[in-house]
């Protein structure tokens, strides 16, 4: 199995999650947001393809990092190899934070084609910042988000209650 990614692995990222965190960008992304800041990551024929199980061995390989972030691009856009990744991040203790463009809302409505990959991708997840960024709510004193109608979510919880659940600790 292969994933496309927009770069090789970012190690020590401090502004994707608490700690020091190893992001996956991933290539693709239909949203088209005003503002973006990763436009280079939007066309899927772009950046380049590599084996879901080399990126593991990369993750085997980290060092002091509290955990792994799915940024891009939109992650969900690659749920499948995404879901392996995340289920090897877990047996080595990492915490899995990731960023989509889709909301909790859009993931969660049955009658997309994708809903299988991503409850099951979300279920691998810890916590999920979801949501478009909205150039005019954008906020650079906010912690890690970009744009204010963005929200940090404990997954685990809002996958219980069915419904976008707020981590208070990282966001008020
Ligand atoms: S979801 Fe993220 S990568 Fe995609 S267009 Fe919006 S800001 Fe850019």
């Amino acid at each position: 199995m292969k994933i496309r990614l927009a770069s090789d692995l970012i190690t020590d990222s401090i502004v994707d999650g608490p700690g020091l965190r190893t992001v996956i960008f991933t290539q693709g992304c239909k949203h088209k947001c005003k503002g973006c800041h990763n436009p280079q990551t939007h066309d899927f024929n772009a950046g380049f393809e590599v084996k879901v199980d080399d990126i593991i061995n990369k993750v085997k390989t980290l060092k002091l990092q509290r955990g792994i972030t799915l940024s891009g691009g939109d992650p969900f856009e690659q749920a499948q190899p995404l879901i392996k990744i995340c289920k090897e991040a877990k047996k080595l203790n990492l915490d899995v934070w990731a960023y989509t463009g889709y909301t909790f809302e859009e993931i969660m409505k049955n009658d997309n084609p994708n809903h299988k990959d991503w409850i099951e991708l979300l279920k691998n997840i810890d916590v999920l910042v979801d949501g478009r960024f909205i150039q005019e709510k954008k906020d650079i004193s906010i912690k890690f988000r970009g744009s204010k109608n963005q929200r940090i979510l404990d997954v685990k919880r809002s996958l219980i209650e069915k419904r976008p659940v707020i981590l208070k600790q990282y966001q008020d």
